[in-house]
């Protein structure tokens, strides 16, 4: 099964008092997360392009989504799958990749020690790197896809006044105002970043010192910095007024989105990027 097609739902209980808030609930994609698009795209494009061949194994690094979801496509078109991971990942997506049949490659540090260690077993002809963070199929698979399917469900006859999504590599925010420029230029794109003294697994700061190459923030008109803290709670909050299961970069957007509304008003339509099974060792569930 292809990922994609995703519900798009209104919010009702989490919107300012006069607004409207939308939210596609990415978590519906086979392995659980947004991070299945590209991950899917990735190797289907690198494969026809010959940047690699059956039985090749893979090499990843990543804080977990996409890792996940690059191991799924891995099993069913039964390559290899090498997946460097903080040391931080939690338990679950560590669990979950070996599950999906994937060997870890554990590194100290954060996801930029990942990205190198990943990058020296390439280097040393142990298989081929997607590099997510490079790889034009990432923010491809948005504008080409999760895109595509927010225009096609749109519910209201005007367009939405405000798009915002999280920013980890860049691919969903690169892609989504990519696509949903085309149709709606008045529309306001945010990108909603972490706080560098209170992080946010699966996310990035503009001020962090790694820029993906893949991320094009050239559309985006403004930027929300949401610590890990305030994330959590909303994560409890979202549960509670509207019964969904989100993970924390879910509830970073969500807070974003309100202050947004709250501060201008109109519409303003979400990508929730995972849920909350990976994070059940975390706040507020602990
Ligand atoms: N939230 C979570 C939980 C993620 O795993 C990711 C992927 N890094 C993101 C948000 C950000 O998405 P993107 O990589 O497309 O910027």
């Amino acid at each position: 099964m292809e990922p994609g097609n995703t519900p798009l739902v209104e919010l009702r209980n989490l919107a300012p008092s006069g607004t409207r808030l939308f939210a596609k609930l990415e978590w519906h994609n086979p392995t659980g997360s947004v991070k299945d698009r590209p991950a899917w795209r990735m190797f289907m494009e690198d494969r026809k392009k010959g940047l690699f061949g059956s039985g090749t194994p893979l090499i990843e690094a990543t804080s977990g989504n996409t890792g996940i979801g690059l191991a799924r496509v891995a099993l069913l078109e039964g390559n290899p799958m090498h997946i460097c991971l903080p040391t931080t990942a939690s338990k679950e997506r560590r669990q979950m990749l070996e599950a999906y049949g994937a060997q870890l490659v554990l590194v100290e540090g954060g996801p930029n020690d990942a990205i190198a260690k990943a990058r020296e077993l390439v280097e040393a002809g142990e298989g081929h790197m997607c590099y997510q963070y490079g790889n034009i199929a990432n923010p491809d698979a948005h504008e080409f896809g999760t895109a595509l399917e927010i225009v096609r469900d749109w519910p209201l006859e005007q367009p939405p006044d405000h798009f915002l999504c999280a920013y980890g590599t860049g691919g969903t925010i690169t892609g989504n105002s990519r696509g949903l420029k085309k149709v709606w230029s008045d529309m306001a794109v945010h990108s909603v970043e972490e706080d560098l003294s209170d992080t946010i697994g699966g996310m990035r700061n503009q001020g962090d010192p790694f820029q993906p190459p893949v991320a094009d923030l050239g559309l985006v008109k403004d930027r929300h910095v949401v610590t890990r803290t305030v994330a959590e709670e909303k994560v409890a909050e979202i549960m509670k007024l509207e019964g969904h299961f989100v993970g924390t970069s879910s509830g970073a957007v969500i807070e974003a989105a309100q202050r947004e509304l709250e501060q201008s008003g109109g519409t303003a339509v979400v990508v929730l990027p995972d849920a909350g099974w990976k994070y059940l060792s975390n706040a507020p569930w602990i």
